[in-house]
């Protein structure tokens, strides 16, 4: 039995259309990376499961999906226009550029010798961009390097449209851009990515507990889908690591290395940070944005005031925030790694996908034994067209093959159940129902399997 690695990830995503490089036709475009048909229906699939444990099951919630262009102002006062950068290194000699935080001490220059290394100096990630046809310094917006402020913008127009009181979310999803120095490691460090984002308002005071409650919460989620406890570990911040925001993170790392040595295996897939009032402070009427250094930025532009007002004590006031945020490819990546596993049963080997039947980005094929009887292929089409219309699960027509060769196929994107319409399944309107995970088979009329498929997904 083996796990995954990095590199068996890579090729299976390829082979069985998860994952393209983006671009590839044209020599690709680095840093970017393209979902193919199971890979968009797996990432669809873990955004839905986030949503529903964080929007659908709670009631202290609201979901947005702002732009993702911003204006400069946002991101001039939220702070990021001024600090949002990594350190930037050159070599002398191969002319090459690292962020000097991550290079490999041990890398040899291809030049000769060790790399000759520039000093340090920031490098600003964020993408600039130009709107409308005319190109001056007041219409470049950015896109957003982060959900984040999409949400504390909208602040106030959520808490007036909606009548919340303290404590509440607002949570979205969407696509977010980083100029990554060195973008590596397959969809780990990508240039164009997808994060999940919850920003949970609290009363001032209550922030470091409910900062605790949101670690827990989130730790549960990965293990309610599958994540092996031992894979997932929990890192707190010193504080000279900490973000200009925050007064506590703790960052949750995945095993996304499991080939490297002990103490590089582990690497981060969601953040969970106390923002306290920082954000709210920056974006509002007459605001003020404070740096690490001391130095601030009294906001001069922003048109109305975000407070809340506070019956009880009858004032208004700046909520305090924590902010559990997620990277969709990031995670996406931990649930394939997850479940990857390279069986030998009975002298036969296998590579299976033990993916949570919620993230399976098929929940069902249907395979003819024969795919020259017409009225096999007939019967295996009917069975797709029913169980598919019931709209819960996704089903695929398989005749690929032949019969193993459709179970490795479904196997290695993690399909639950296989059902083979054979000679007698004519007659008797029986079929045979594979599972994935302990290939047993059982024969199930027509007419139960649905609902047999069903209560073994619920
Ligand atoms: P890192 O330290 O790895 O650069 P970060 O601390 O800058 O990440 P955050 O700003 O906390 O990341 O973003 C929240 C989440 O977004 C991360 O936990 C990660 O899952 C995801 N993420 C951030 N940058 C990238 C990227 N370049 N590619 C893919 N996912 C990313």
């Amino acid at each position: 039995m083996a796990g995954a690695t990095m590199d068996k990830i890579v090729s299976l995503c390829k082979r069985r259309g998860f994952l393209f490089q983006g671009s590839e036709l044209y020599g690709g475009l680095q840093g970017t990376w393209d979902y193919g048909p199971m890979g968009a229906e797996l990432k669809n699939n873990v955004k839905r499961a986030w949503w529903r444990a964080n929007v659908y099951e709670r009631d202290d919630m609201e979901g947005i999906d702002a732009s993702i262009l911003m204006n400069r102002l946002v991101l001039r006062y939220s702070g990021h226009e001024a600090t949002f950068s990594d350190p930037l290194v050159d070599c002398r000699k191969c002319k090459k550029r690292f962020r000097a935080d991550q290079i490999d001490p041990n890398e040899k220059c291809p030049e000769g010798g060790a790399h000759n290394l520039t000093e340090p100096r920031p490098f600003n990630l964020m993408f600039k961009t130009t709107v409308g046809p005319i190109e001056n310094d007041n219409n470049i917006p950015y896109m957003r390097p982060e959900m984040a402020q999409g949400i504390f913008v909208n602040f106030k127009n959520v808490l007036d449209s909606t009548n919340r009181k303290l404590p509440f979310r607002i949570v979205q999803i969407g696509k977010a851009y980083r100029n990554e120095i060195t973008p590596k490691n397959f969809i780990f460090r990508v240039r164009e990515f997808e994060q999940m984002e919850i920003e949970y308002f609290v009363l001032p005071g209550t922030d470091e507990e409910w900062h605790r409650r949101w670690i827990a919460d989130r730790v549960a989620w990965y293990h309610q889908y599958g994540i092996r406890p031992g894979n997932l570990k929990l890192y707190v911040q010193p504080p000279e690591e900490l973000s200009h925001y925050s007064k506590a993170t703790t960052d949750l790392l995945y095993r996304f290395f499991p080939e490297r040595e002990e103490d590089k295996q582990f690497d981060e897939v969601e953040g969970i940070a106390n923002r306290t009032d920082y954000d709210l402070t920056c974006h509002t009427k007459g605001g003020k944005t404070a740096f690490k250094d001391g130095s601030f930025l009294q906001n001069e532009h922003a048109v109305f005031k975000q407070t809340y007002f506070d019956q009880p004590t009858n004032t208004h006031l700046i909520p305090y925030v924590i902010e559990p945020s997620g990277g969709v490819d990031r995670i996406t990546l931990a649930f394939l790694m997850d479940s990857y596993e390279e069986q030998v049963t009975e002298g036969k080997e296998r590579t299976v996908l033990h993916l949570h039947p919620d993230l399976a980005p098929v929940k069902v094929a249907v395979i003819p034994l024969a795919r020259n009887r017409p009225n096999m292929v007939e019967m295996a089409k009917r069975i797709k067209r029913e169980l598919q219309s019931a709209g819960r699960l996704r089903t695929l027509f398989d005749d690929s093959g032949n019969i193993g060769k459709c179970y490795a196929r479904q196997d290695e994107i993690g399909t639950p159940f296989c059902v083979t319409i054979d000679h007698l399944s004519l007659e008797d309107q029986q079929v045979t129902v594979r599972h994935r995970d302990s290939m047993l088979q059982d024969r199930i009329s027509v007419d139960a399997l649905q609902r047999y498929i069903e209560d073994r997904l619920a």
